[in-house]
């Protein structure tokens, strides 16, 4: 399905983006695995693309860095000459409430999350025009949609991130250039691992469907929005969430 097609998926070591990165590769796409501190793990998704007869690559680079990413495609496009489907899957939390909240907190959670796919577009935004074709997936939250109490900065990333992929959609969606964005709801990954049985209840408890979500529930979409099926889809915003958003 993928064959042929270069995916690029940050933050791919580990969690949602390592799923994503095994879902593209077993369709036939190359797959370069970013990484920003987990080394070993993007080399373990690799060698696992690689043992199932794939190819992939896995690269470092802090997305929150506007040179380091530029450094990075270029690196990207100098090798493989072309992205066809972009993923920005990075993402960081940083939870408090408003009043409890420190700059740093903030910022880093803004910067990671919504500034990281800035610059990842930004960079790639050349090559994809001239191309004029490709898929660009923005892995965005629920908290985004309905906002989340303790995640003001987190929930304000993934709203943008949703603002991010509507101006885009419409600046390239006479190039051939698809741009959407997912929203999971509560997912079991490292991420939600940390939160207490307590609050895993309450979420729970949100869910229409009373169940956390899968990895692969969220791959099994950017694998649809990253093939042929979805070429008259942009602009939108697919929640895979039990109901959440319903
Ligand atoms: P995770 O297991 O904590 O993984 C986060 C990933 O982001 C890691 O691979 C990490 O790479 C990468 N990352 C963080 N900062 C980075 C940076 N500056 N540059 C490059 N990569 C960076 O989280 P997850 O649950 O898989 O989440 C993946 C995405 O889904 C995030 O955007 C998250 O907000 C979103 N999401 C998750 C849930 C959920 O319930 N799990 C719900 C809604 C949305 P390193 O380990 O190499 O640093």
């Amino acid at each position: 399905m993928l064959a042929g097609k270069v995916a690029l998926v940050t933050g791919a070591g580990r969690g949602i983006g390592k799923e994503i990165a095994l879902a593209l590769a077993a369709n036939g796409a190359t797959v370069i695995v970013n990484y920003n501190g987990s080394k070993e793990c993007a080399e373990e998704v690799v060698a696992k693309i690689v043992q199932n007869g794939g190819c992939a690559e896995a690269i470092q680079c802090n997305v929150s860095d506007f040179a380091a990413s530029e450094a990075f495609v270029k690196e990207v496009l100098d090798k493989y000459k072309k992205v066809d489907i972009l993923v920005n899957n990075a993402g960081v939390t940083r939870d408090n409430l408003i009043m409890r909240m420190t700059e740093e907190d903030y910022d880093i959670v803004l910067d990671t999350n919504l500034k990281g796919a800035f610059h990842m577009i930004r960079h790639l935004s050349r090559s994809f025009i001239k191309q004029r074709s490709g898929k660009i997936i923005n892995i965005s939250s629920v908290s985004g949609v309905l906002g989340n109490t303790g995640q003001s900065n987190y929930s304000a990333s993934k709203a943008g991130l949703i603002g991010l992929t509507k101006s885009v959609a419409r600046e390239f969606a006479s190039r051939g250039v698809n741009v959407n964005a997912v929203a999971p709801g509560f997912i079991d990954t490292d991420m939600t691992k940390g939160l207490t049985e307590d609050a895993k209840k309450a979420l729970n408890g949100m869910i229409p469907m009373g169940k956390m979500g899968s990895t692969k529930n969220i791959a099994d979409l950017v694998l649809f929005l990253a093939g042929e099926q979805s070429d008259y889809i942009t602009g939108q915003v697919i929640c895979v969430d039990g109901g959440m958003c319903i």
